[in-house]
């Protein structure tokens, strides 16, 4: 949802403004004039300018410098459209919309004697003085010194985007094309900024070990994973055959039954080098310390893998899932120091196992 807020001085445009986004960009319109003037026919005050500014700066001096605006931008909020919060004439107000967040302030502005004749033709009650009043009324809005009164120059400079109304409607629907469009980007950006998260260190180098699983050969665990030191990456590994042996993707696996203490049997394909194994002799073959390391990998490192570990000096594993058997792996580590941190508690198993 946006919120255009407008503000300029008197004559400049506002209104036209207002009924070109109602028309064109299916905005709803928000007026402090409205609400003002509903607040002084219920004091029964007269419809002049003069009411209008006393009653304005009483409420913002009563309820805080943004009342109005706030009670306007409620009404946007609960309406859900984008709206109008239409005009803007203290600083207070810009401040306290701005802080809700998706608000723009538009500013617009004309030369004083086109602005006089646009208010004559125009006719309204409250704008119905000679050309020295109008001027004076202005100088009196223009610089108030506190953010509870009215200060349309403050208001302008701070405005997000500044028209210039002294030509044709076209030229200032032209320009209202240019902001609008300048809107829907900066909404589009900062919206994508906010559903953007960046991923942890260990978010990150869990996903590059995920990865580099993709070029594992056997089915039974297509794992990977990554070493790295100082949050750079050393070495890489994934599951496979020894270089030049045939993989189990072309060969299917080489099984080996494995009888425990307690008379279980089960079942390994031991064609393969694990991919800690595979990390581990890379770093061996060109030369690099896994001294005080970290590992990345798929699941609990086997028992022999964790005893490699341990050896490298690898001081730390993450791993994405406990291993349905990891409980050996986990008590070595403990006693040799090295931290153990799961990604998810769940437990990986696969068929066979
Ligand atoms: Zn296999
Ligand atoms: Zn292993």
């Amino acid at each position: 949802m946006i919120i255009i807020g407008i503000t300029g001085t008197l004559g400049a445009g506002k209104g036209t403004i207002v009924d070109y986004l109602i028309r064109n960009r299916g905005f709803v319109h928000f007026s402090v004039r409205q609400f003002l003037l509903k607040e002084i026919r219920r004091r029964k005050l007269p419809e002049n300018r003069d009411s209008m500014v006393a009653v304005a700066n009483e409420l913002r001096a009563k309820h805080g410098p943004s009342y109005i605006v706030e009670q306007l931008h409620d009404l946007a909020v609960k309406n859900g459209k984008n709206a109008i919060v239409e005009s803007i004439r203290t600083t207070g107000e810009i401040d306290a919309l701005r802080s809700k967040g998706g608000f723009f302030l538009l500013a617009v502005d004309a030369d004083a004697r086109i602005r006089y004749q646009r208010v004559q033709q125009r006719g309204s009650e409250t704008d119905n003085i000679d050309y020295d009043t109008f001027i004076a009324n202005e100088n009196r809005e223009m610089s108030g010194k506190d953010p509870a009164t009215q200060n349309l120059m403050k208001c302008i400079e701070t405005a997000d985007f500044a028209l210039d109304n002294n030509g044709t409607f076209q030229q200032l629907f032209d320009q209202i094309e240019r902001i609008m469009s300048e809107v829907d980007a900066r909404i589009k950006a900062a919206n994508s900024g906010i559903s953007y998260r960046r991923p942890s260190w260990d978010e990150y180098f869990m996903e590059v070990a995920n990865t580099v699983a993709k070029r594992a050969t056997c089915d039974r665990g297509r794992s990977g994973c990554v070493v790295v030191r100082d949050k750079r990456i050393l070495v890489t590994g994934y599951v496979g055959s020894p270089i030049g042996l045939p993989h189990c993707d072309e060969v299917g696996h080489l099984f080996k039954k494995t009888i425990h203490d307690d008379g279980r049997i089960t079942t390994h394909c031991v064609r393969t080098v694990h991919a800690e194994q595979n990390a581990i002799t890379q770093a061996a073959r060109y030369g690099i310390s896994l001294d005080n390391s970290t590992l990345y990998c798929r699941m609990t490192p086997c028992r022999t893998c964790a005893m490699l570990i341990i050896n490298c000096g690898i001081k730390r594993v993450v791993c994405e899932f406990r291993y349905h058997d990891a409980k050996e792996s986990e008590d070595m580590f403990g006693d040799a120091g090295v931290s153990l941190d799961y990604f998810n508690d769940e437990v990986l198993t696969y068929d066979n196992q």
